[in-house]
């Protein structure tokens, strides 16, 4: 019986002349291909990768011993005069406020009182110096942005002196930028990282408060990040996961700082 006019003919629906050979991938092979190119994204974000399984534990040693002394605390630069004399390695922590930064500079060195110094009033809204590695390596606690409880005058104040140093430190080795891994990269954030771009600083990001996140959730947010970060000329391609609150992801940041104290310059 004839098909009635005007109703598609489903049976040849999507079927050319060549078929055989043009037809599109069958869909089991395309979520196939998919998932194995989330896969190498992830797996270009897993930090210390590059290095052999021997590498890795030396560099996981080295920052166990970086991070296994208290820091120095060494002063809060509210303006670019006071900076101290370089350092051979200066690696800052930048992100917004409240995205966990106090907690995990804290856990980095196992000592809860460490970062209370850079929250005590008049210094949040400093360069705050900590020491390492007897004066070898300079930690920089930058000051949380995006919170606007201070006067305009002020933030506007701080704002000029993070950009100041930013474009202008030349010992500077890394920024590590905090993220929470709830709510991903933020316009703010973006900011930083286009300055970052511009002033080729090179920069690396953290998640933070990974222990709220289900494993799933996570790895597409990692699988984000990596694909915003493309887009970026100075952003590192490993992305740190870390938890204050479980510990985690502790050991492969404290390496990363360390590897940078191996090649200085
Ligand atoms: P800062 O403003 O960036 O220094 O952030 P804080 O370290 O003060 O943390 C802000 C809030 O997030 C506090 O309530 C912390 O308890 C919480 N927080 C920080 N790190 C973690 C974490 O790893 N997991 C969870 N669940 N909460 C965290």
């Amino acid at each position: 019986m004839a098909e009635p006019e005007g109703k598609p003919d489903v049976r040849a629906q999507g079927l050319t002349a060549d078929s055989g050979t043009a037809a599109p991938r069958d869909e089991q092979d395309e979520r196939a291909a998919r998932k194995q190119a989330a896969a190498r994204i992830l797996q270009r974000t897993q930090p210390l990768a590059a290095l052999s399984e021997e590498e890795r534990a030396a560099a996981i040693a080295r920052g166990q011993a970086l991070f296994g002394r208290p820091p120095t605390f060494l002063k809060g630069v509210a303006d670019m005069r006071q900076l101290p004399p370089p350092f051979a390695v200066e690696v800052a922590l930048a992100g917004r406020s409240n995205v966990g930064k106090s907690s995990l500079i804290n856990a980095l060195f196992n000592n809860k009182g460490v970062a209370r110094v850079s929250n005590t009033p008049g210094r949040t809204r400093e360069l705050n110096y900590f020491t390492l590695a007897d004066g070898a390596m300079a930690l920089v606690d930058m000051p949380g942005y995006g919170y606007a409880k201070a006067s305009r005058a002020l933030v506007k104040k701080w704002q000029a002196l993070v950009r100041d140093y930013l474009r202008g430190r030349p010992s500077l080795r890394r920024v590590f930028i905090l993220i929470d891994a709830r709510h991903g990269i933020k316009p703010q954030d973006e900011e930083a990282m286009k300055l970052l771009d511009e002033t080729a600083v090179n920069y690396q990001i953290v998640l933070t408060k990974a222990d709220k996140m289900r494993q799933d959730a996570l790895e597409k947010m990692l699988r984000r990040t990596a694909e915003a970060l493309a887009a970026h000329p100075a952003a590192h391609p490993e992305i740190h996961v870390t938890s204050a609150r479980k510990k985690t992801g502790l050991e492969a940041l404290r390496a990363s700082m360390a590897q940078l104290l191996q090649k200085p310059g």
